[in-house]
């Protein structure tokens, strides 16, 4: 079929990842066309995300993109006069155990190297960065006060609004359902409506990549996973960071959970469960509103008076190692694959976006090379991300 357009780029998902690279790449000066099955911009699993922005992490790769994505995010309303519920409070890691105390103490470094401005302070200070946190058998943690948070339901439409300035075009409840090749060269994209020829496609697919492996003929090793996130009723604000509790949970059930107060005053937490849920259920269940409440008692005990006000479920889009894949597609021209952001699409999406323009635009990543060959597609993926 004769593609009926064409465009300097096609960016396939209109997500976390997707929607800031259109964005960047609109800004450089391509003619950029964005699709998405979804009726809106980040309606996949962007819009589960509880908004967590940290450049704290044990890959270097994460750490890079981070970084740029906090600039990005800070800097957003100054620079487009556009609110983005962006809060500036720091993530902290409060740390009760000494297997855990010693794996975040040997990480600081490797972070700083990556310019992380990361901190190991003791118990006291934990207590007033984290006011009301139990105090029984705190030993201290790690606080990196750059990191913040983000509306998950305002950034989509900032970068949206903005990349429409710049002349990109959006197309919703349009599905990617093939690609036009020739050769080993992608050439556009089919969809359920038409087809449309690029010079560049960048999949930003999310939990549906894998599926993009037999219409590509590659394989991409990207497997969702359901979590759980819940939201409060509005309290007297007194949480500045977000805060990360590592500790598996005592009911058996969880490995570690986290939690912030938003802008709103709104507690607003998640869990990782200790057994995945492999698949893209987004039904919620029973035991997750229970297992946490236990949780959130435990570590801040005023938290029994909390009014929880909705629950909801969304998927990680896991790779084996925990890292996402950000690269040229080896062996298929003309493709850039920006898949497998795991739990942490949101945090990456405008740093990644960043750099993919600079791929597409300069021929090369903007991130330093030791950071870019973590999300080399061609990897052995036996690697472990230790705050994935
Ligand atoms: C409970 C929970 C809490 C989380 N909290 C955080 C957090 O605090 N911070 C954080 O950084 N991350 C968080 N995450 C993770 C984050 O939500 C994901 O990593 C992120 O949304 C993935 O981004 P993405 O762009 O890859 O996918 P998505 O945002 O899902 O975007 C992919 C898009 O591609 C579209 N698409 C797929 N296939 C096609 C096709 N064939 N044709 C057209 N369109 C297609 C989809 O409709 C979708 O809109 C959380 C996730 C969950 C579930």
């Amino acid at each position: 079929m004769p593609a009926n357009k064409t465009y300097d780029v096609i960016v396939v998902g209109c997500g976390s990842v997707g929607n800031p690279t259109a964005y960047h790449l609109a800004e450089a000066g391509m003619k950029v066309l964005v699709l998405d099955r979804r009726p809106a911009a980040g309606q996949g699993d962007n819009k589960a995300a509880i908004g967590g922005v940290r450049a704290t992490h044990s890959d270097p790769g994460k750490i890079s993109t981070c970084l740029e994505s906090i600039d990005i995010i800070s800097n957003w309303e100054e620079k487009h006069g556009f609110d983005v519920g962006w809060k500036s409070g720091g993530y902290c890691l409060p740390v009760y155990d000494e297997s855990i105390e010693k794996s975040l103490k040997d990480l600081i470094p490797y972070q700083k190297k990556f310019g992380l401005d990361i901190k190991w302070v003791g118990p006291e200070e934990i207590q007033e960065i984290v006011p009301g946190v139990n105090p029984v058998g705190l030993r201290g943690g790690t606080y990196s006060p750059g990191d913040g948070q983000v509306s998950s339901i305002l950034l989509p439409v900032a970068f949206q609004r903005e990349a429409m300035k710049h002349g990109a075009e959006y197309r919703f409840n349009e599905k990617v359902i093939g690609y036009l090749k020739e050769g080993d060269r992608v050439t556009g994209v089919k969809t359920d409506k038409g087809s449309y020829s690029a010079e560049w496609v960048v999949l930003a697919a999310g939990a549906d990549a894998a599926e993009h492996s037999e219409l590509l003929g590659i394989d991409i090793p990207v497997t969702p996973d359901s979590h759980e996130a819940g939201i409060s009723a509005p309290i007297e604000h007194f949480l500045e960071p977000l805060v990360v509790d590592l500790r598996p949970g005592p009911e058996g059930k969880t490995a570690n959970f986290y939690f912030g107060q938003n802008r709103e005053g709104q507690i607003i937490f998640c869990y990782t469960p200790k057994e995945l849920f492999i698949g893209t259920n987004r039904e919620s269940i029973s035991e997750f509103l229970p297992v946490l409440a236990g949780r959130m008692i435990t570590l801040i005990p005023s938290f029994k008076n909390l009014l929880i006000r909705r629950i909801w479920r969304g998927c990680y889009p896991m790779t084996p190692d925990g890292i996402p894949i950000i690269d040229f597609a080896k062996g298929l021209e003309g493709l850039i694959l920006a898949v497998g952001m795991c739990g942490q699409g949101l945090m990456l999406g405008p740093g990644a976006g960043k750099n993919i323009a600079s791929m597409i635009v300069n021929g090369k990543h903007c991130i330093p090379d030791e950071a870019q060959n973590c999300f080399r597609y061609d990897r052995d993926y036996k690697g472990k991300e230790a705050l994935k």
